[in-house]
């Protein structure tokens, strides 16, 4: 921190990528994910003239902490290590909070949610020092948690605490933040867009923004998982796009996030980075590659942009991803964009002894996660209809923020 480049707020600890590692939709992703980031060299101080990383652990949440979102209920239970015993005899209770079938309770869960939910905090904390334009924390998005129940493999709703601290972050003299929370998850951010949903109708300070696959039963259905329409709230945006979007999709969605994001000119942005929407993820639904940056459209250019193009400062998290060492190296492209030094996506993983995870990225062994050969669905006159329909949206926007 001391000789004067900006910072990146890199939130990671050995006990959270332990507990996170347990979390049953991704066993060991946790691991997969910070080892290679380490094995590539992003944690030292010489990766980048440009901004330096900064290991931060993230801070473990008090029941205090999480109830400002999460009902005393859901927490009095989740946080009870006696209910994740596998005797336990809470069938009802765990019904009632959500705590099954793809959110089973698990050993640890309770400082998973703590350290999770905590990470969130840390990382809003961390942003208020002048140096640091920007926080990471991989093992956060979870964004369709409700703040009574676990949903969809999401026990703890770090996305919308993250939101509730940073839109304390007033500086003197300054207006109230305007917050950006844009998601690339493959799945709709049910979660975060319920929790601000129409919530701004007064006092426009937080615009939610979902990039997402929709269809007939496709998880989670959601009212507002839609396009937007004269009678929407233009704060909770959802832009739906059909199976096999490519970087040419994702460049046409993303003239509607870039007119969204002039209109509402946010201060502060929090951006989650679910990579299930990559090629090759077990989903299977778009064709979205992960780089390089000069191309328009892929993941990489759309983060470029975020970090380089806009202003004020940053929060990505992660998300979904179910192939870990897609996962692994998307993020740690992602890392190295945000630290101003973007590898090269022919980088080779390191083989070397301290990456024990190396065999699982053959055939390649390098870092890019390529397009596959899917056909893309979404047609031309299907992403007129979107742009007209955000056109709508940013008029609504700026009507309700001048
Ligand atoms: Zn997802």
């Amino acid at each position: 921190m001391d000789d004067g480049r900006p910072v990146v707020a890199y939130i990671a600890s050995l006990e959270l990528m332990k507990v996170s590692s347990l979390l049953p939709s991704n066993p060991q992703r946790s691991a997969v994910v910070h080892t290679l980031a380490r094995s590539l060299g992003l944690y030292a101080r010489d990766f980048s003239s440009k901004r330096a990383l900064v290991l931060v652990p993230p801070q473990k949440a008090e029941p205090a902490d999480l109830i400002i979102y999460h009902t005393r209920e859901y927490l009095d239970f989740v946080l009870d290590p006696d209910n994740a015993e596998q005797n336990s005899h809470n069938a009802a209770a765990k019904t009632e909070y959500g705590l099954e079938e793809d959110c089973p309770m698990f050993p640890r869960v309770s400082d998973y949610v703590r350290l999770v939910g905590g990470a969130a905090i840390t990382a809003a904390k961390k942003l208020q020092h002048p140096r640091c334009e920007l926080a990471i924390c991989w093992d956060g998005g979870r964004h369709h948690a409700k703040k009574e129940r676990a949903e969809g493999f999401c026990y703890v709703a770090d996305c919308v605490l993250a939101l509730m601290a940073m839109r304390r972050m007033v500086q003197p003299g300054q207006r109230k933040p305007r917050i950006m929370y844009l998601d690339l998850d493959l799945h709709f951010s049910d979660g975060v867009s319920q929790a601000f949903h129409q919530t701004s109708s007064t006092s426009p300070h937080i615009l939610t923004f979902s990039i997402h696959h929709t269809a007939p039963g496709f998880y989670p259905t959601s009212p507002l998982a839609h396009l937007p329409t004269p009678n929407s709230d233009p704060f909770t945006l959802s832009l739906p796009l059909q199976q096999g979007a490519s970087n040419r999709t994702f460049f046409r969605a993303w003239r509607c996030v870039e007119l969204i994001h002039t209109t509402f000119d946010p201060d502060l942005i929090v951006l989650q980075c679910g990579v299930d929407s990559l090629a090759g993820d077990p989903c299977a639904i778009f064709n979205w590659s992960l780089g390089p940056i000069s191309e328009e459209g892929s993941l990489g250019w759309c983060v470029s942009r975020v970090v380089n193009h806009w202003r004020g400062k940053k929060l990505l998290l992660g998300g979904g991803g179910y192939d870990s060492p897609n996962a692994a190296r998307a993020w740690a492209y992602l890392t190295s964009i945000a630290l101003g030094n973007p590898l090269p996506l022919d980088t080779e993983i390191p083989s070397d002894d301290s990456h024990e995870y190396f065999p699982q990225y053959a055939p390649s062994f390098v870092l890019d996660v390529p397009a596959g050969t899917m056909q893309d669905r979404n047609t031309n006159e299907y992403l007129e209809s979107v742009e007209r329909a955000f056109e709508a949206a940013a008029i609504a926007v700026h009507t309700r923020t001048k």
